[in-house]
């Protein structure tokens, strides 16, 4: 029995690909959601069918203190209690999430087999991404299959010495190629410019990242900037800083609607991978307010700039329409038929 494990937004987004493969070709599998991030659990819910365990009600109180070691415990607790309780031949884990990690380690205290999709993502500072560089460098150490989405994460886990590793592609695409197909998207060009903006390494100048979108606007009064605003406080509490009347600044939206956003857009600016990474299936630019980024492709083929927080610097750049889009570095949208492939290929 494969159990499947996710406790984020982009946990879900990255692996309704492969639940649905699994459905479809009528492989046994069960699914967990840990509650790590309840608040966005409500957007992306309908992405997959109701999960078989939860353990949202113990996460509870962790989350509300925002405590990284007490969602850690409250996680690795529940988990091993589940893992007692069913058995399970392989756990699949997503990224480098809290949920990922206590998963994955506690799978490895009472023997389940461990597959981690998108695997060998590193910016090499474990301080950056904060404590995502930390979780995915553990999990590859103890996984039994990675599954790689790109050539670049490929060698870098094969110089590490990770088991069994599969270059798949990232299952982001296929989960961008079956909404582009489902809503009928197209790229075209709007005055929209989606942000969003909420990384943990970047509280501390969140407020300073938001005066930046302030003055980006008003020097852009031809354009509509659109924020879906993250729910977490440390980014709620400057809200009151965009006053531009081309600033909407909206609650979060479900995952259809953002795609439906971004495949209009005039450019991108974010701190979030997930994002990095779909405005390649669109063709768009990319404003990266991160100092780093694990995923170096989107900047390789002309799409991204790392901004830090000179955001308003690359604007000038940001405004120039983009060459003909090249394919996607980040995968063909066939990555969830490779992982259930190698997955049914053990469990035969
Ligand atoms: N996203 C969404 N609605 C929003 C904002 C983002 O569906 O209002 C999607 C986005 O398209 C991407 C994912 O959420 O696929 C990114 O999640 P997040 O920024 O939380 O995490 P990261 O990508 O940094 O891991």
């Amino acid at each position: 029995m494969i159990l499947i494990a996710f406790g984020t937004r982009p946990e879900i987004i990255k692996l309704f690909p492969v639940v649905s493969e699994l459905k479809k070709r009528g492989i046994a599998h069960r699914t967990l959601f840990t509650g790590q991030q309840t608040d966005l659990y409500e957007d992306v819910k309908a992405l997959v069918p109701p999960p078989d365990f939860s353990f949202a009600e113990a996460f509870a109180g962790a989350q509300k203190h925002n405590s990284l070691g007490g969602s850690f415990v409250k996680i690795c607790e529940a988990a091993e209690t589940l893992y007692a309780r069913k058995r399970f031949g392989i756990v699949v884990v997503q990224g480098d999430t809290t949920t990922a990690w206590a998963l994955a380690q506690m799978a490895f205290y009472n023997g389940v087999r461990i597959a981690h999709v998108e695997a060998g993502l590193r910016t090499f500072d474990l301080m950056n991404p904060f404590p995502e560089e930390l979780n995915r460098t553990l999990i590859s150490q103890i996984a039994d299959y990675n599954f790689a989405p790109t050539r670049q994460a490929f060698d870098t886990l094969a110089k590490s010495g990770a088991r069994n590793i599969h270059l798949v592609g990232n299952t982001i695409v296929d989960a961008v190629d079956h909404f582009r197909k489902t809503l009928g998207l197209t790229s075209e060009t709007t005055p929209l410019v989606p942000v969003t903006l909420h990384r943990r390494e970047n509280h501390a100048v969140m407020g300073e990242l938001f005066r930046e979108i302030e003055a980006i606007a008003r020097d852009n009064g031809d354009l509509e900037f659109v924020l879906p605003i993250h729910p977490n406080p440390e980014v709620q509490k400057h809200r009151h800083l965009l006053r531009a009347p081309n600033i909407r600044v909206i609650d979060p939206v479900g995952y259809p609607d953002m795609l439906r956003m971004m495949s209009r857009a005039a450019f991108l600016i974010t701190d979030s991978g997930g994002i990095q990474e779909e405005a390649t299936c669109f063709n768009k630019k990319v404003i990266i307010a991160r100092e780093k980024t694990e995923r170096p492709e989107v900047v390789e083929i002309g799409l991204g700039r790392l901004a830090g927080r000179n955001l308003e610097r690359e604007v000038a750049w940001a405004r120039i329409p983009p060459g003909n889009p090249d394919a996607s570095p980040y995968g063909d949208g066939h990555a969830a038929e490779r992982i259930v492939d190698v997955l049914a290929g053990r469990l035969a």
